[in-house]
């Protein structure tokens, strides 16, 4: 079976009990719990028995050891993940406000993640696995970045395949260098995974058809576009699927698209027939929303299943 990576961030997030619109006041919080996008993505790989590694860095404290503890028990790879004594691991403070929206504070940039670079069992890794999902928020730093767009180049040299979630969060979005690098990325990429209006991105065009066309002219294999409550799509050469959104009760949307995008990812590996990726796809976001804490809602294919069976009947 082909092996998955990622490179990119570890960390905890800590949630607040209580919707308000003012700023956070003393309350009872609920975490830490496991977070970072490339962690819940492989989670979501992991659960699913697709073989998968992360290469990243933590510090040896509680909020790393609870990531290792919960990515080795789901069967994630993490002998790419240095632990750095001395060093904190990365931590996010989450609070709903009255609208659902979310405000986060985030403890990254001085975290262990932040010093993240090459080393013996990243590099055996890069050599070692198949195929490497990039997200657009580990393209966002330079080191990270470079370190990304060298590990893409290889994989692709290798015969590997990449698969691409720009993830764009504003407080990345002008950073210097990022541009290039997502346009690099794309022009590598098999399968992409944009949110909403990250499909226009590349090709601002008139409608989803016609941007989703003017990508796969590029070379792209797969699109698939992910619309939160809305449900999501999949474009191939001549073909367009949409699915409609499961009916559940969303309590925290965090991590919905990298369980999401995991699940596809591994019938897609598994070259499964696009209908069937995409509905364990949707199912898996869906599923993702109905639990707090941001890996929490990742799926066993038990779970699915049962999901699925009760929204049919
Ligand atoms: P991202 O976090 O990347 O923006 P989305 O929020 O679009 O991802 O969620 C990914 C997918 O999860 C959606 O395309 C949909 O299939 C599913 N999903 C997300 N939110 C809901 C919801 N409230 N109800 C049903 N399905 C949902």
């Amino acid at each position: 079976m082909r092996k998955v990576l990622t490179i990119g961030e570890v960390l905890v997030e800590i949630v607040a009990t209580t919707k308000g619109n003012g700023f956070i006041e003393a309350q009872p919080l609920i975490g830490p719990f496991p977070s970072g996008a490339p962690a819940i993505f492989l989670d979501q790989l992991g659960k699913l028995g697709t073989p998968c590694a992360i290469i990243s860095r933590v510090g040896d404290d509680d909020f790393g050891h609870v990531n290792l503890t919960r990515l080795r028990a789901d069967g994630v790879d993490v002998s790419g993940v240095e632990i750095a004594p001395g060093e904190s691991t990365g931590s996010a403070f989450v609070r709903y406000r009255e609208d659902g929206s979310r405000s986060f504070v985030y403890n990254i940039r001085h975290s262990a993640c932040g010093n993240l670079k090459p080393t013996d069992a990243s590099e055996a890794l890069i050599e070692s696995c198949d195929h490497l999902h990039v997200m657009g928020t580990a393209l966002s730093a330079p080191g990270l970045g470079e370190m990304v767009m060298d590990a893409a180049r290889r994989m692709k040299a290798r015969g590997g395949t990449i698969s691409f979630d720009p993830n764009l969060r504003p407080e990345i979005l002008n950073s210097p260098g990022l541009r290039e690098r997502l346009e690099a990325v794309l022009a590598m990429t098999d399968l992409f995974m944009p949110s909403g209006d990250e499909l226009f991105l590349f090709e601002p065009s008139r409608s989803e058809t016609d941007a989703a066309e003017a990508l796969l002219s590029r070379g792209i294999r797969t699109i698939v576009l992910k619309r939160g409550a809305g449900g999501a799509s999949l474009f191939e050469d001549g073909l367009r699927i949409d699915a409609t959104p499961l009916t559940v009760e969303e309590l925290d949307p965090t991590g919905a698209g990298d369980s999401f995008g995991g699940a596809f990812l591994s019938f897609w590996l598994a070259d499964a027939k696009p209908e069937l990726a995409l509905r364990y796809a949707n199912a898996a976001g869906a599923r993702a929303v109905t639990r707090i804490g941001p890996m929490e809602g990742t799926s066993t294919r038990a779970e699915l299943d049962a999901l699925l069976t009760l929204q049919k009947g």
